[in-house]
């Protein structure tokens, strides 16, 4: 059971906030972008509450390897089974203000289903 801190996707994780999970398993679970920046705009959201990057692999401290690479591989399963293959996908994680991190709890964008183009939104 996750514990509701006011994070809104620890509340997702918790079950305090509705959502429509695409997936979900003890570790990660998968939602709908509510502001889709492509045709398919889901994000996989670790459960445990990770604020970013720069958390998972701090300066001093454990690097949190095999969290992030099953998070990758939980992605990239999401990706097709939601049948963004083979055509394509992107993933993208944003770290800090600057990037348009606006949720402080890290989570993976997964972005496909039409031609996405050069540049990276
Ligand atoms: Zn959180």
């Amino acid at each position: 059971m996750v514990k509701d801190n006011g994070c809104i996707f620890c509340r997702i994780a918790a079950g305090t906030v509705p959502s429509t999970k695409l997936f979900e398993d003890g570790e990660f679970l998968c939602v709908r972008d509510i502001q889709p920046q492509a045709k398919v705009h889901l994000l996989v959201i670790p459960k445990e509450n990770i604020s970013s990057l720069d958390e998972a692999f701090p300066v001093h401290g454990h690097p949190r390897h095999e969290l992030m690479g099953r998070l990758l591989e939980t992605a990239t399963k999401v990706a097709r089974q939601q049948g963004l293959l083979p055509e394509g996908f992107r993933l993208a994680i944003n770290t800090g203000r600057a990037a348009g991190q606006t949720v402080f709890h890290l989570h993976v964008h997964i972005l496909g289903g039409e031609a996405l183009g050069a540049t990276f939104a």
